[in-house]
């Protein structure tokens, strides 16, 4: 048995699907749908500098170049930093949680957030700075982020604890979460996720397109469940995890890229 699996992590990749590779040998129409952190690449220390893995990029490319494949990347990133860290892939890519999303080969296209979060968004800001500092908080289009990497860990934790004492002292949360990161505290507008963009995405496919999504971790549960809506398949990367809606799994980035490798062989010359 032990052989056995030995033999096969070499192999391309079973994704405990049953029937997978069949499935998408024979379906008309293929959509793959695919997170960046943790699962084209893998995570750094500073995440300015998470490229992806080597072979990642070539990988894509050749889903574009030799298969039918609708390819969309989906991140919690802007897309701006996402290009900022891989050559333009030429796909679809939905950043920051589904508040960016850009076709290939047009401009991107930001839905707004509603004027009330923008206002709790700009007092968290503004309370970020006053509490740690202007340099350690970040503004994003639905996020404001406190990031605490490289602080003595008892200074991260009381200052934590304060921005979350402040921001949760808010009147209306209805609208907006806290929640913590790798590295930080970060308030986020609620109303888009990745659930959303990516049942947006889908609906521009062709009828009975089927999908397959790739991520590795909570936020790309919403991701997982509107694919199951959708008679897709969720494929979760990285640690088990006995919550996941996903119905299959990859252990690692390098997983991700033997599967990329695996589905361009499956799709060529469809
Ligand atoms: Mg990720």
């Amino acid at each position: 048995m032990t052989e056995t699996n030995a033999k096969h992590e070499s192999l391309p990749q079973n994704v405990g699907i049953a029937g997978f590779w069949e499935t998408i040998r024979n379906a008309p129409s293929v959509a793959l749908l695919l997170d960046y952190d943790g699962t084209l690449a893998p995570f750094h220390v500073n995440r300015l500098q998470a490229v992806p893995l080597d072979g990642i990029v070539d990988a894509l490319q050749g889903i574009g170049r030799h298969t039918d494949t609708l390819v969309a990347l989906v991140s919690g990133r802007p897309i701006a930093e996402i290009l900022s860290l891989m050559p333009d892939p030429g796909v679809t890519i939905i950043g920051t949680h589904g508040f960016e999303i850009r076709p290939p080969g047009e401009e991107i296209k930001v839905m707004l957030v509603d004027e009330a979060q923008q206002n709790l968004l700009d007092r968290a800001e503004l309370d970020a700075e006053k509490l740690i500092s202007k340099q350690r908080t970040e503004r994003k289009i639905a996020t404001v982020a406190a990031h605490f990497r490289g602080l003595d860990r008892l200074d991260a934790r009381e200052y934590e604890s304060a921005l979350t004492k402040r921001w949760l002292s808010y009147a209306d949360l209805s609208m907006v979460e806290v929640r913590q990161f790798n590295g930080g505290l970060e308030m986020r507008a609620l109303g888009r996720h990745k659930g959303i963009a990516v049942a947006e995405y889908l609906a521009t496919c062709p009828p009975n397109t089927l999908a397959v999504y790739l991520g590795d971790d909570d936020t790309d549960e919403d991701a997982f469940k509107a694919l199951r809506e959708v008679g897709g398949y969720g494929i979760r990367v990285g640690e088990p995890s006995q919550t996941t809606a996903a119905q299959g799994s990859l252990s690692s980035c390098d997983d991700v890229l033997r599967f990329l490798q695996k589905w361009i062989k499956e799709r060529t010359n469809q």
